[in-house]
């Protein structure tokens, strides 16, 4: 089969290996669609060579089910990008990211898979792959997971520090929830992403001062809730500056030192600050609903490419050009 190879400092190659077999309770998945994650760029642009891809969220069909008894060859399925171990009592609540025994999805940008059946989610005949491989990813996952943790209601004012994939899907899911959209970032094509995605108001932050303007946007307030998707130092101290009383900080962006006076910060404007890693396995259907209720999760989607196009894709990717690319191998 091709897969995808990581060779360093942002070299990318396609190359051949041994098909993989499904070990007893695995399946063999041919991938259809294969998510480009942000997560992935710290390896992109790192100096060692990988064994293969650090790629984590795939969709596609099941052609070998010979040791498996849940699914059948012809299945579509998605793959939650966490194995947990299937057995302990996180992963029998279906929250296989608390699992102390869990594993990693190595390698999806590939033409097959062999996974474990549990962690694969039925994709039905209406959803497509690119779709399905946000909905098993964390394109959607990150998002909704967020959400699931938020105590806003429709109408409050949610500001959005950074408008990445994770940013997006957070504008995206916010406003489609009825809450308005704040969204700041530097790059003028991501707001303009941001708005075509429902944000209500987008902030300039290399052209205007994000406190004054979300002071302005606010009347006064700041916003009930934050969703801090940088992942920089500065854009923490930022979603600091632009919570209001009682508001809650969610984080997304993976910092890691960051200031923070708890008295001031924290304790005297009654802040609940959290972090928000992946989704639960269980929020699969929940995701799913939203879909077919109108999410529009395809727009998150800017581009596509063969999987023979992997270098391209990365370096499009690497130089934000894109919000979700999908590979199709
Ligand atoms: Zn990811
Ligand atoms: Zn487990």
């Amino acid at each position: 089969m091709l897969a995808v190879k990581f060779l360093g400092r942002g070299a990318v190659a396609v190359q051949e290996y041994p098909d993989p077999r499904p070990d007893e309770g695995q399946v063999l998945v041919r991938i259809r669609a294969s998510a480009l994650c942000g997560s992935e760029l710290h390896a992109y642009h790192g100096e060692s060579e990988l064994a293969s891809n650090p790629g984590h969220e795939p969709a596609g069909v099941v052609v070998d089910a010979s040791r498996s008894r849940r699914w059948r060859e012809g299945d579509r399925v998605g793959i939650h990008a966490v194995w947990g171990c299937g057995h302990c009592q996180w992963c029998a609540q279906g929250i296989y990211t608390f699992c102390d025994a869990k594993g990693g999805c190595p390698g999806a940008h590939a033409e097959l898979m062999a996974v474990p059946d549990h962690v694969c989610v039925p994709l039905p005949d209406d959803i497509p792959f690119d779709v399905g491989a946000l909905l098993a990813g964390d394109g959607l996952g990150v998002p909704y997971h967020t959400s699931r943790r938020l105590p806003t209601r429709g109408g409050d004012s949610v500001v959005v520090i950074g408008c990445g994939p994770i940013g997006l899907g957070n504008v995206l899911l916010q406003s489609f929830f009825g809450a308005r959209v704040i969204a700041l970032d530097r790059v003028p094509a991501r707001l303009q992403m941001a708005r075509d995605l429902g944000a209500a108001a987008v902030v300039d932050v290399g052209a205007a001062d994000p406190v004054l303007a979300v002071r302005d946007l606010t009347d006064g307030r700041l916003a009930e809730a934050v969703i801090e998707a940088t992942g920089r130092p500065e854009g923490f101290a930022l979603a600091l500056a632009l919570v209001g009383k009682a508001g809650t900080i969610a984080c997304n962006g993976e910092n890691a030192e960051v200031t923070l006076h708890v008295g001031e910060h924290l304790i005297r404007r009654d802040i609940t600050l959290f972090g928000s890693w992946f989704y639960h396995f269980r929020e699969y259907p929940e995701m799913l609903e939203l879909v077919r209720r109108g999410l529009p999760v395809q727009k998150l989607i800017t581009a596509h490419y063969p999987l023979t196009q992997a270098s391209q894709a990365f370096a499009d990717f690497a130089a934000g050009n894109t919000a979700k690319a999908i590979l199709e191998p």
